[in-house]
């Protein structure tokens, strides 16, 4: 009989290693297997098959043989657990997640809220013939870069039919099924019952089923968010990240993996095609990859943008310019998007007598206040009534500071009461349902406003927006992160897309810093200078793309232990620039520091780290730190 070297699927850390168990003739690599383990049973994987067990180890047999995924998958996993710095069962976890056992025949998931599909066009246009030439003939990873509307998706749709023919599967990732609900339609109208969806909406039993058709051939495309990237498609060909700049690739919880990184690994390890499509790339991706470049909208020119300058115009967030242009939306029973990052009704209650503005008492933030009645945390969902008077001097005289979405709702709804105002945010729209119930109803009316965070600004397509605002360009730009600049040009641009796709279009971007770099190349639709002098700036740092980050996050009661561990930490890595410790914003009461290493070798450090870590965790349980290690983190 043959041996498997098989990972229980188990969470503790101290089991994080193979065992060795008898298995059948036949059992390979990548069988889901049900193993006796210590005194109870484990799901696990098979890793691989060895003729003997190691000396000394009494191998039981497997109970049973309850599944199976490609083999390459399991490599995968061994690789993210290892790059990531999780533990195998974790990783394992991600490519053979538990499915519910089936009870009875049950209908196929309802039809999504996707949206119809389109025609295919007549012709494809000269830069996209020239793109699904390259994809389905090349090899390795490829930008495909565009402005909306240049036609991105349907080089997409066109080199998945053209992988079809030749026999291979292909997985299209999307930042989040719920925004991207015209790409998903299109994707079923152009292949119908060949795709498959998983997101998040979905039950555990639908998502079995999505996974049973994956694995048995009957669905070869899928279309999903981050984690489907891990479908058990077999032979395949494409992988498409579309809008490859959104930072909702990256997980942020154990394994802390980077789906378009693991999106070039699986492709490497099957002879895939990757393509990153986007509008505004990453300074990474630009950097790294062949451009395949589809130049501007079709038919079509990008709208102006203008710029207006919030230190000479006064009725913040309504300047005058922007009422005007809203007027004639008004008049014209148009529509217009208007884009404000932050949410609730004011960002802060500060006191005009003492200068004390109301914090979190958890947090180091400034409490929001929400209707006019209750001040929330952000962070941590502390919630509060808002006083009458100063918690400090007990003056009543509270000013609320700046305006978040409820505020702006409310003044144009004062400005403008002509219009139907639609507001998106994450306490508008809490449920799936209700946002595609929202974008449905500001498709269907005439005199709309749909309003809110950046919610508003991916990637849905409208007929007939005539006006596209950024209310306040600056929320993003004061940020202590090296990408603040990155986000901010990439919001900006993204919105800017949403005006004028058939209707002449108009954008105006009001922000206190008009000469900031990402607002003024933003505004001229200037994506390569952006990118040109981001990639100078980033090499003269030595950040990404020119070196990796590793962020290690410790957290603790009190804030001098926690420096204290970082600064041992600090002193036991070599061959990496280290930056800190340095103190966080404490949140939901845990006082916060990192130490972030620049490095050519994020594996090696990660490692270390994870030595030192595991070799301090009794002295770290005592003193009640805990601590993360975050390679390639997306924000600081
Ligand atoms: P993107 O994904 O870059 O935003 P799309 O693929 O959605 O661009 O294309 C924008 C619009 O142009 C869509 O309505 C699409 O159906 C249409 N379109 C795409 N390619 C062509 C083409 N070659 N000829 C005519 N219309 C096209
Ligand atoms: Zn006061
Ligand atoms: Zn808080």
């Amino acid at each position: 009989m043959p041996f498997a070297s098989v990972y229980p699927l188990v969470t503790a850390r101290a089991v994080a290693r193979e065992f060795t168990y008898e298995v059948d003739e036949g059992v390979g690599v990548g069988a889901i297997v049900r193993v006796p383990f210590g005194r109870s049973r484990a799901r696990g994987i098979v890793t691989a098959i060895v003729d003997a067990a190691p000396p000394g180890v009494d191998a039981r047999p497997i109970e049973s043989v309850i599944g199976e995924i490609p083999p390459t998958l399991v490599e995968l996993a061994l690789w993210l657990a290892d790059y990531y710095g999780s533990t195998p069962a974790r990783a394992l976890a991600l490519v053979a997640p538990e499915s519910p056992k089936r009870r009875k025949e049950q209908a196929p998931p309802a039809e999504r809220q996707s949206l119809s599909g389109e025609a295919e066009p007549l012709e494809l246009s000269p830069p996209q013939i020239a793109a699904v030439e390259r994809i389905v003939n090349g090899q390795g990873n490829y930008l495909l870069y565009g402005a909306t509307g240049s036609g991105k998706t349907e080089v997409y749709l066109q080199a998945i039919a053209s992988m079809l023919e030749r026999g291979f599967g292909a997985i299209v990732l999307v930042p989040e099924i719920a925004l991207a609900p015209q790409t998903v339609g299109r994707v079923r109208a152009r292949f119908g019952e060949n795709v498959a969806i998983l997101h998040s909406g979905l039950t555990d039993a639908e998502r079995r089923d999505e996974r049973e058709r994956i694995a048995s051939g009957e669905a070869r495309i899928v279309v999903g968010a981050r984690s489907a990237i891990f479908a058990p498609v077999r032979g395949l060909g494409l992988i498409v990240v579309d809008e490859e700049h959104d930072p909702s690739y990256k997980q942020d919880s154990d394994p802390r993996y980077d789906a378009r990184t693991v999106a070039a690994k699986r492709a490497a390890l099957e002879g895939a095609v990757a393509v990153y499509g986007s509008a505004t790339p990453r300074p990474e991706t630009w950097a790294a990859l062949e451009h395949l470049d589809l130049g501007g909208r079709l038919g079509a020119d990008l709208p102006p943008v203008r710029v207006i300058d919030l230190r000479r115009e006064a009725g913040y967030p309504l300047s005058a310019p922007l009422l005007n242009e809203l007027r004639k939306v008004a008049e014209h029973r148009g529509k217009a998007i208007l884009l404000l990052n932050r949410r609730g009704l004011a960002p802060a209650l500060h006191c005009r007598a003492c200068g004390t503005t109301i914090r979190c008492p958890n947090c180091d933030v400034a409490l929001v206040l929400h209707g006019d009645v209750s001040l929330r945390c952000h962070h941590c969902g502390y919630t509060t009534d808002s006083p009458s008077n100063c918690p400090a001097c007990g003056s009543p005289d509270l000013a609320r500071l700046g305006a978040g979405t409820q505020k702006l709702e409310r003044e144009l709804a004062r400005e403008l009461p002509e219009l139907e105002l639609i507001r998106l945010d994450a306490d508008a729209v809490a449920k799936p349902e209700q946002l595609a119930l929202a974008l449905q109803r500001f498709r269907e009316t005439d005199g709309v406003v749909l309003l809110g965070t950046q919610m508003v600004a991916k990637g849905h397509h409208f007929s007939g927006v005539e006006l596209a605002a950024v209310i306040d360009a600056d929320t993003g730009l004061g940020m202590p992160d090296f990408r603040a600049e990155e986000r901010t040009f990439q919001l900006i641009t993204q919105l800017a897309g949403r005006s004028g796709r058939d209707a002449p279009g108009r954008v105006l971007v009001q922000t206190f810093q008009p000469d900031a770099r990402p607002i003024a190349h933003a505004a001229r639709h200037d994506v390569g200078r952006f990118l040109t002098e981001e990639l100078e700036r980033r090499k003269a740092l030595d950040y990404p793309p020119y070196a990796h980050l590793v962020r290690i996050v410790v957290s603790g009661p009190e804030l001098e232990p926690v420096v204290r561990a970082l600064e041992e930490l600090k002193a036991g890595i070599t061959g990496a620039e280290l930056l800190g410790p340095a103190a966080l914003l404490r949140l939901r009461g845990k006082h916060r520091a990192q130490l972030v290493a620049k490095t050519e070798h994020p594996r090696r450090i990660a490692s270390q780290a994870a030595r030192l870590l595991s070799a301090a965790a009794p002295a770290m349980r005592k003193a009640k730190l805990t601590a993360v290690v975050d390679v390639d983190p997306q924000s600081l």
